[in-house]
């Protein structure tokens, strides 16, 4: 596939760059690495994408397969209003218009969007874009592009340096707090992963299990320290901490004291 091939060419770049740039400033290192090797993959994907139709307003670039359109108005619709409600938890605007694939295909989305063996997903974030599976006539899931979308903030906000369980705990949140959506509401668990386990390869873990207690974790902090908790969390992400130190200097609370916290009452259901 032509996208995996450019994409294989800048890792080459990016692996060459990796080396010279080694060790002295090793996090700012990374995170121009990181920001470099989203820019070529985020060119990648579009230029797949050159012979596709094409929607754009303020906020948002659309492409698109095929001769239906259907979804182009309730897709802007819905990163509209994601914005407005982002905007007022994270504080952020994003300096770029966000690119929006709708993929016609869903293999091709998996491979290209690097989807892991999960349960199939009705949309991803990579690398400074969003990929929707063509819901074909039906509407867009509610709450999907506004996930997806927090997803990108938060990369955006931390440069990169975000653990997967946090982003993905924020995405559940915005659901909840937009939708009333609550993940996996009805599933009871007497025991969850460490945060050890949990930042080890997070979409390799019982998916509803690790995804209930990302959200659990992200509500107590709303709850009990506001969006400015998790907002001061992000800004610390992004100075380079893991998240001992960025929980810790935020919440001044031990992580894995939080995680206790935030789940004790779950456990004793
Ligand atoms: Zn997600």
């Amino acid at each position: 596939m032509s996208v995996f091939r450019s994409i294989s060419k800048t890792a080459v770049i990016i692996l060459l760059l990796m080396t010279m740039l080694a060790n002295p400033v090793k996090y700012n290192s990374r995170v121009f690495i990181y920001s470099l090797y989203k820019g070529f993959a985020r060119a990648s994907f579009t230029r797949e994408y050159v012979d596709s139709h094409e929607a754009e307003d303020d906020e948002m670039r659309l492409l698109y397969e095929g001769k239906h359109s259907d979804f182009v108005k309730p897709v802007a619709y819905d990163v509209e209003t994601a914005f407005d409600k982002l905007f007022e938890d994270f504080q952020y605007i994003p300096k770029d218009k966000v690119d929006i694939i709708i993929y016609p295909d869903y293999e091709e989305m998996s491979h290209i969007m690097a989807l892991g063996s999960g349960s199939p997903a009705l949309g991803a974030y990579y690398c400074g874009t969003i990929g929707i599976h063509d819901p074909k006539g039906a509407p867009v899931k509610q709450g999907l592009i506004l996930h997806e979308l927090t997803h990108y903030i938060i990369d955006y906000m931390t440069s990169g340096n975000v653990p997967a369980w946090f982003t993905e705990g924020a995405a559940l949140y915005e659901e909840y707090r937009v939708y009333k959506r609550e993940w996996a509401k009805s599933m009871d668990y007497s025991d969850f992963y460490s945060l050890k386990e949990l930042e080890g390869d997070f979409y390799k873990l019982d998916e509803i299990k690790a995804y209930k207690e990302s959200y659990l974790v992200v509500k107590y902090i709303v709850q009990n320290y506001g969006m400015e908790g998790v907002r001061k969390i992000i800004a610390n992400f992004k100075e380079g901490d893991a998240t001992h130190a960025a929980v810790k200097d935020a919440l001044a609370i031990d992580a894995d004291a939080l995680f206790d916290k935030a789940l004790e009452s779950e456990k004793a259901k």
